[in-house]
């Protein structure tokens, strides 16, 4: 048995660690959305255009309701 742990093994400790220090952790997932908005006039309706994004969607359960919070980065967290 090798003293030191192997390299993926180190990541995903350090992965946990992080996760565990953020702030009010909950369960649920992260997507990243891009894409393009309602408004007819915006930029992102332009041709040549790749639309809005990548925006951070957290989904998660709450009390048996699904909740989506948007926000704009992964640093920001849920508002
Ligand atoms: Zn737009």
């Amino acid at each position: 048995m090798p003293e030191t742990l192997p390299p993926q093994e180190a990541r995903r400790a350090q992965v946990v660690e992080r996760i565990a220090a953020w702030r009010d952790f909950r369960r649920g997932s992260i997507t990243s959305i891009t894409g393009r908005c309602g408004k007819a006039n915006c930029r992102c309706h332009q041709p040549g255009q790749s639309g809005h994004g990548p925006n951070f969607r957290l989904t998660r359960k709450d009390q048996g309701k699904t909740i989506s919070e948007t926000f704009s980065n992964p640093a920001a967290g849920p508002a």
